[in-house]
């Protein structure tokens, strides 16, 4: 049986690796299944203006509802759902998930509410624009109320064509922001000339434990290029009053964490919605 892999070559049964193989195919299989069947769900968390405290939209976060061992969270198979190929088809169930209920709120709440949904770099070509177009032609949303996010490293790999893409989803009035950053490889050099609208402050710069404060000195920084590029700022992960008093103290005026809300569920969000309006 190993012998294809060439003379004098073994290949050993390693029952260890033989049991990983049937659980990867399982969830493979699994996955494929959940989409068919419909077992993934929308969770949104508020993105909230810090020093108001009223409601500025939400982020897109997706969980996977399996039947037999309840919530899968994202890190635990969008890679997967990336390297069988599913991505853009799971992309698109979440596109049209995201704007159809983005459009619900808009009117019921007749607010200017935005929508932030992860990309993965499988979804940023050219299949994208078309996609985009037919999304924006069935559900009503207002203008500059999308926005996509996508991550520093999605830039790297080929600047050029994607500032092109970016282009002509900004023509689209939809608006990019880039998550995590800080975390990446940082192409400060390049943030003028792209059409960003956001950056959004990975939460591990939330952490001020350390005496020197080197996390404070980042965040301080990014947000004071985020002004001088006259982009919005939002800060991931915010859990504590004080992270909040000095992140309104730096001029920080967006941002989400459990302080305010861990991500809910679509029923949820609409409560919270209602709860603000009576604010
Ligand atoms: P992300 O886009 O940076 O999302 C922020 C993550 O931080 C979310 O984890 C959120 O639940 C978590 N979070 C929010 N507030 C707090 C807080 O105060 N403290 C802590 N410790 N965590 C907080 P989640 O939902 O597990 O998502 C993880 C990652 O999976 C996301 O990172 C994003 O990269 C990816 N992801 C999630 N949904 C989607 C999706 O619909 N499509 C794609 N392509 N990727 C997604
Ligand atoms: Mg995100
Ligand atoms: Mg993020
Ligand atoms: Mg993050």
């Amino acid at each position: 049986r190993a012998k294809h892999q060439g003379k004098g070559k073994y290949a050993i049964f390693d029952p260890h690796m033989h049991q990983q193989t049937v659980l990867r195919l399982n969830l493979e299989n699994n996955l494929r299944k959940a989409l068919e069947e419909n077992q993934f769900v929308l969770y949104y968390q508020p993105i909230i203006n810090l020093d108001k405290l009223t409601t500025e939209g939400f982020e897109v976060l997706i969980r996977w509802q399996h039947p037999q061992e309840g919530i899968v969270f994202p890190c635990d198979f969008i890679s997967v759902m990336e390297e069988i190929g599913l991505i853009n088809d799971l992309g698109e169930w979440i596109f049209k998930t995201a704007c159809q209920q983005l459009s619900q709120w808009q009117n019921q709440f007749n607010l200017p509410l935005k929508i932030n949904i992860n990309l993965s770099v499988q979804q940023l070509t050219e299949s994208i624009i078309p996609l985009l177009d037919k999304i924006l032609d069935i559900y009503p949303i207002q203008q500059n109320t999308l926005v996509l996010e996508i991550t520093e490293s999605m830039l790297i790999k080929d600047f050029e064509g994607t500032n092109n893409l970016l282009s002509q989803i900004k023509q689209r009035s939809i608006q990019i922001s880039i998550d995590d950053f800080g975390t990446g490889y940082s192409c400060l050099g390049y943030l003028h000339q792209l059409s960003v609208d956001a950056l959004k402050i990975d939460r591990s710069f939330m952490n001020f434990s350390s005496s020197k404060n080197h996390n404070q000195v980042i965040v301080s920084s990014i947000l004071a290029l985020a002004q001088s590029l006259g982009i919005r700022a939002i800060a991931e992960g915010i859990e504590t009053e004080e992270q909040r008093q000095w992140l309104i103290s730096q001029k920080c005026k967006l941002g989400q964490g459990y302080l305010f809300s861990p991500p809910i569920a679509k029923d949820k969000a609409t409560d919270w919605l209602n709860f603000q309006r009576l604010n």
